[in-house]
């Protein structure tokens, strides 16, 4: 990326996560003028060509997520989500199943019902009243997510791994004991993919590193290399609470922003997903030395190309600064994660320079 006075960066925040394939990817900008050049917009009235073809590539990608429906934004995606889980248990007869579980230190957007379900107070602080049957546990408890479930149950809303809490991957047993659970008590689980879907941690979906699918998963960010667009997938006998006007949004299924994201898919199918697995590995190989040239590095975490530096100082938004200044762009949570999160088509010479920049940031900070 180059700023307005010509000076160069290695762009290793990618938009937060969402140009996944760098800017001006040529394969993205094809599609997308392609599409310009047919049609750009014609509202959820009609079916598109481009819309059709991504929800196959996506449907394609699990067992039983098989049907899509498209939006603008990860938290238009997740109050769909939301809706369908409630509106599912209401088409069944269960009009007391409305309580969806949440984790602290979650996010999952900035509307309503998203902010709802985000537990995080200083998010929601000043915005009230917020809807109401969202219930908190801590991540990765499983006594009190047992002991959270009850008849009112709808839900289980979880991420894979906590982007915005500092890249936080689910505790080992965590998700698999939530899968079992909620199988048992007809309880969906849904899983926020918005950040670590679309190959950021070295799988189509996150959910694959722990070998289970949820009832339901929502997608943007990287989804359209860096276009506005959100998704919901679901199993069919859940998506089927869902008829026509029962839900909608009448930029949802955009063609332009549908067919870049196909370009998206076509990249990861094709070998993409193998270089982000060896990438990740690489730039978690480059961060585990740190600690050794900087005592303000304690540590660092994450799955693939999404990977966060743990300091042991309050030092990361100045960091940041200092990165900036020498042409590296990350971003901080708090005052001790800077978060990674490169294009996923980044080479290792220039994971090399990142790092190589963010070490002299650290110590410079
Ligand atoms: C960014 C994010 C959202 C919100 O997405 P927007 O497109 O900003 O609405 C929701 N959930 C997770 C996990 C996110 O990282």
């Amino acid at each position: 990326m180059f700023d307005a006075d010509g000076k160069r960066y290695l762009d290793f925040i990618g938009g937060i996560a969402t140009v996944s394939v760098g800017h001006a990817n040529p394969r993205v900008r094809v599609a997308l003028m392609e599409q310009a050049n047919l049609i750009w917009h014609a509202s959820n009235l009609y079916v598109t060509e481009p819309q059709v073809r991504l929800a196959e590539l996506l449907t394609a990608q699990s067992k039983s997520l098989k049907r899509a429906f498209f939006c603008n934004s990860g938290t238009e995606a997740n109050e769909a989500m939301i809706k369908l889980a409630r509106h599912f248990h209401v088409v069944q007869g269960h009009e007391q199943r409305i309580e969806i579980v949440c984790m602290h230190d979650s996010f999952h957007g900035r509307t309503l019902g998203a902010l709802a379900a985000t537990g995080q107070p200083k998010y929601q602080q000043g915005f009230g009243p917020l809807p109401e049957g969202f219930r908190f546990i801590d991540y990765g408890d499983t006594g009190q997510l047992e002991a959270a479930v009850s008849e009112k149950t709808c839900a289980v809303l979880v991420e894979p791994v906590q982007g915005e809490a500092g890249v936080t991957p689910a505790p080992a047993g965590f998700l698999e004991k939530a899968r079992e659970l909620c199988t048992r008590t007809g309880t969906l689980l849904l899983f926020d993919e918005v950040q670590t879907g679309m190959g950021r941690t070295g799988r189509f979906f996150a959910c694959e590193h722990f070998a289970l699918e949820p009832d339901a998963l929502t997608l943007a960010k990287g989804i359209a290399g860096g276009l506005p667009l959100g998704a919901l997938l679901a199993r069919e006998e859940i998506a089927q609470a869902f008829t026509p006007g029962t839900h909608a949004s009448t930029f949802g299924g955009n063609p332009v922003t549908t067919a870049a994201a196909s370009a998206v898919v076509d990249m990861l199918d094709g070998g993409l997903l193998d270089e982000v697995r060896a990438m990740g590995e690489h730039l978690a190989g480059r961060l585990r030395s740190l600690p050794g040239t900087s005592r303000r590095v304690a540590g660092e975490r994450g799955l693939g190309l999404l990977r966060a530096v743990l300091l042991s100082e309050d030092v990361a938004p100045k960091a940041v600064a200092a990165a900036r200044e020498r042409g590296l762009l990350v971003n901080s949570i708090g005052e001790r994660v800077l978060r990674l999160a490169p294009p996923l088509t980044v080479s290792a010479r220039e994971v090399d320079e990142a790092v190589r920049i963010l070490s002299d940031a650290i110590t410079a900070a």
